[in-house]
């Protein structure tokens, strides 16, 4: 059975590369009927934070991911990290090595002087430690081999080679004790029954060690896929100047999780021409050989009109919840909140189909909800009060009486009204029907007005026409 992870280090926010990685992990476990584990890469314990772990997993529920059994803390494995390197220690296949501080800078000046990368000499591989200065503690380091090659079969990247001699001796074991990252992934993949590896390619180079690591071991290396990193609109590595990294910002900018999902997924991954996909789509049709070698540009244009496709899509009733969701992360949100009862609910919930077919996002959503919340008299924004015009307000008074006259109040009573008065008074519908708007939104741009004229009621429609008229 498949056994996938995802192993983020908890140093700050679920980054939106890291939310793709999960993704594609949990999608290739769940179509092979297989589990996927997470685990959280805490051993450096001065980047590692509990806020940070506290948002990936947020973020990881949040995008729907979930995972299987308990989410295992690498820290808490130290023990064992610690043991095989004992073992190997034991088996001849790693060593102490007593190299100073100094001497590891000079073996550093001297490549950079010479221009070729920084490679440990292996200096301690053969040596005696009984010539151990008294009371150095040593670093434990593999004995990786010098010759030949070490090669990876990557399901992304295809086969990739290394000459060994470009490769040294790894540190295992710190000299305080601590495992090196390079000995805690290999360790906890194994003892996790881990079949696949599936992360960023910032990794690629990684995977040579660990297999050395692996081979040491005698242990059975993990199939490996290396994904390209997101790249900028503009090529290079997606980064901060680009726009937000951590997915907690993209909920906080209004952007359902569906719709990230469904982005995320076709960041490097294809299906033909196929761009949106219902999660059970996206489980049945992903695999690893249709991810693409080369780095994904990330649009921030088609993010949003995914986004507007899976708003205008959603159930009405989810889609209040989304936005009660996303008041936490916005300055009006608390305002908002205080104003959440049955009857602001029910009148978000009767105004949603209308709503719905203009937002981008939840916040242009928020945005044109406002009209429900505000209240009287209500601020007009700058192109409103430009109309409201002595005669404008004449017209509103009017309006005002003839809609006074409808008892039953609904979208298709207020119409019939306006369309009368309308008609009687060989005015267009388009000219009745800004002068309400601005009334009773404060906006020239609005949902429907009878859909606006029917969510407000019979009360607050007439009261705020009588503020605006004269
Ligand atoms: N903890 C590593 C990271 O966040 C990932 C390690 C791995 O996937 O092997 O980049």
């Amino acid at each position: 059975p498949v056994v996938t992870r995802f192993a983020p280090s908890p140093t700050g926010f679920l980054h939106i590369g890291g939310g793709r990685t999960a993704l594609f992990n949990w999608l290739y476990a769940r179509k092979l009927g297989g589990k996927m584990l997470l685990r959280i890469e805490d051993t450096d314990r001065e980047r590692s934070t509990q806020a940070a772990i506290d948002a990936i997993l947020d973020g990881l529920k949040w995008l729907g991911i979930d995972w299987d059994g308990e989410t295992i803390y690498q820290f808490s494995r130290a023990g064992q990290h610690r043991e095989v390197a004992e073992h190997l220690l034991a088996e001849g296949k790693a060593y102490r090595c007593y190299a100073t501080p100094e001497e590891l800078t000079q073996m550093r000046e001297a490549a950079r002087a010479e221009g070729r990368a920084v490679r440990y000499d292996g200096r301690w591989r053969d040596r005696d430690p009984a010539e151990a200065p008294s009371g150095a503690k040593p670093v434990i380091r593999l004995k990786a081999p010098q010759t030949g090659e070490t090669a990876i079969e990557d399901q992304v990247q295809g086969r990739v080679v290394w000459q060994n001699e470009n490769l040294d001796d790894l540190v295992l074991l710190r000299s305080d004790g601590t495992p090196t990252y390079m000995l805690a992934v290999v360790v906890d993949d194994h003892d996790m029954g881990v079949t696949h590896v599936i992360r960023g390619d910032d990794h690629l180079i990684n995977a040579a060690r660990q297999k050395h690591i692996y081979d040491a071991l005698g242990w059975d290396v993990p199939v490996m896929a290396h994904i390209p990193l997101i790249h900028g609109p503009d090529g290079s590595k997606l980064s901060k100047r680009h726009g937000a990294l951590g997915v907690e910002a993209y909920r906080a900018m209004g952007y359902l999780p569906a719709a990230l999902r469904n982005y995320l997924v076709r960041l490097g991954w294809s299906h033909g021409d196929q761009e949106i996909f219902s999660t059970q789509e996206m489980i049945e049709a992903f695999d690893l050989g249709s991810i693409g070698r080369s780095a994904a540009r990330f649009d921030f244009a088609k993010l949003e009109n995914l986004n507007g496709h899976y708003i205008r899509s959603a159930d009405d009733a989810e889609l209040v919840k989304s936005f009660e969701d996303v008041l936490h992360f916005i300055p009006q949100g608390p305002t908002l909140q205080a104003k959440l009862n049955d009857t602001t609910r029910a009148q978000l919930l009767q105004a949603m189909p209308g709503l719905k077919e203009r937002a981008k996002t939840l916040l242009e959503l928020v945005e044109s909800a406002n009209y429900i919340f505000a209240e009287r008299p209500l601020a007009m924004d700058t192109k409103a009060s430009a109309l409201l015009t002595p005669q404008t307000r004449a017209l509103i008074g009017e309006l005002r009486r003839h809609l006074a006259e409808v008892t039953e109040w609904n979208k298709a009573t207020t119409e019939a009204a306006m369309r009368d008065y309308a008609e009687k008074n060989n005015l267009k519908l388009g000219v009745v029907a800004q002068p309400l708007r601005v009334a009773l939104t404060g906006k020239t741009t609005s949902p429907g007005i009878f859909d606006v004229l029917a969510v407000l009621g019979r009360e607050i429609s007439l009261a705020r026409l009588q503020d605006q008229s004269q």
